[in-house]
């Protein structure tokens, strides 16, 4: 099975499909579905397909004998490369050496989607016909927001469609996650934070820099930041979901990283251990901001009368923006500056650990892959699958496909490029989970 999987592959990501303003003349898309028409030919041919702008929307049709339909979605385009110099191998060649193939969107999401199909196409070929209604989403513009999204999730909401499950990207098999488990481990997205974005403004009186004033509108800006960036604003707290990782993370570890992991899903207020153990316990424990952008001033000696700040915050489903805009709002004050929320959208709710999807992926994930420790968590990223949250109880946000180190986290990163047997390990695994349903 899924022998010609990296050739597939390395044509997929030779179709460059980087979404975008700056791409508009190199933007690949039709070809791509064009290519993914001949490829996996026997799932396009039994799909009823709904196209909608550039993306696609799928129906297998299924007997309804099993109950609610399930939808797997994912994203065509890719990131755009910023210097193509430093790449091993030229981004959009998909040259396949050592076994592996290289490029843009190898893992993000162009192999984990060669996987899907393939799982659908050799299972269609074999004579499965699923037991309810499948659906399969691909978008075209995934990476700079989605709008195609909101268009494609309105017609399935038009239609009265629940679905039991959402399958996403978002967790990969990875290692040492966080630093946390030793080795392999299957990462569950249960969740993604929100975010949110604001904008700082400070007004001054101007004038010649030979007289500066004590409080220009760069200089509050400063002390805006430094006030928020040193001290700790917002709420800490473990929501259920991480606490459920440390907890899974422990059932696998042993000696004294057992204990601490115990320890660490146990604490209820100063996070002590969980400090210790983990670098990134700031993000598991609240929201995060981050200072993105800043502009002010024309001229070497010229105060500026305008000064501008954005930031970014990730905020965790145990906080809403409502309650950090307060928090911002009351610093801001203090410098005389006007903080607006100008974008965002806060944490989805975390799906259940406990679901039909979440427990046949988990079955899934045993069967091909025996022993490998499954982990819940929460994603600080977020992916398509919240357009579709009114539409479901419980996404996954899983691609059952291993990232070695240098690309686990890193899938926006250069050189991305993906393992051919990590590819068709995680078609087997999506051949596996398909024939639950
Ligand atoms: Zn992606």
């Amino acid at each position: 099975m899924f022998e010609n999987i990296g050739e597939k592959l390395s044509a997929m990501i030779s179709i460059p499909t980087v979404s975008g303003k700056e791409n508009k003349n190199n933007y690949q898309i039709k070809e791509y579905k064009e290519y993914l028409r001949t490829a996996f030919s026997t799932f396009f041919e039994s799909a009823e397909i709904i196209p909608v702008g550039e993306a696609l929307l799928m129906k297998l049709k299924g007997s309804s004998m099993g109950g609610r339909p399930i939808l797997f979605t994912g994203h065509m385009d890719v990131v755009p490369v910023s210097d193509s110099s430093v790449w091993k191998y030229p981004p959009f060649s998909g040259i396949i050496v050592d076994g592996r193939v290289w490029g843009r969107g190898t893992q993000d999401m162009k192999g984990p989607q060669c996987a899907l199909l393939s799982a659908f196409d050799e299972l269609i070929q074999g004579g499965w016909k699923p037991n309810r209604d499948i659906w399969i989403y691909l978008s075209c513009d995934e990476e700079i927001g989605g709008d195609t999204t909101i268009q494609a999730a309105a017609i399935l909401k038009k239609k009265g469609i629940q679905f039991e499950t959402v399958f996403d990207e978002g967790g990969t098999i990875c290692e040492d996650f966080m630093g946390l488990i030793k080795g392999k481990a299957a990462m569950f997205g249960i969740a993604e934070k929100g975010s949110l974005e604001y904008r700082f403004t400070a007004l001054s009186e101007g004038g010649h820099s030979a007289n500066p004033p004590s409080n220009s509108s760069i200089i509050r800006l400063a002390d805006f930041m430094h006030e928020v960036e040193y001290s700790s604003i917002f709420k800490q707290e473990l929501s259920a979901g991480n606490r459920d990782m440390l907890r899974s993370m422990a059932d696998y570890s042993s000696g004294e990283m057992h204990k601490k992991l115990m320890q660490a899903a146990n604490e209820q207020n100063n996070f002590k251990v969980l400090y210790e153990i983990c670098g990134e316990a700031k993000t598991l424990l609240g929201a995060t901001i981050a200072f993105t952008m800043i502009e002010g001033g024309t001229s070497f000696n010229v105060m500026p009368k305008k000064a501008v700040l954005t930031a970014n915050v990730r905020v965790p489903s145990t906080e809403s923006d409502t309650a950090i805009t307060e928090k911002l709002n009351k610093i801001a004050s203090k410098y005389n500056l006007n903080c607006e929320m100008v974008g965002g959208r806060n944490a989805v709710p975390e799906s259940d650990r406990n679901s039909i999807g979440y427990l046949n992926m988990r079955e899934s994930v045993n069967e091909i892959y025996p022993g490998l420790p499954i982990i819940p968590f929460v994603l600080g990223g977020g992916t398509d699958s919240r357009h579709f949250q009114e539409l479901t109880d419980n996404v996954l946000r899983f691609s059952p496909m291993y990232a070695a180190p240098e690309q686990g986290r890193g899938v926006h990163a250069d050189n991305e490029s993906a393992d051919i047997q990590a590819v068709a390990d995680a078609a087997a695994c999506y051949y596996s989970l398909l024939k639950k349903y």
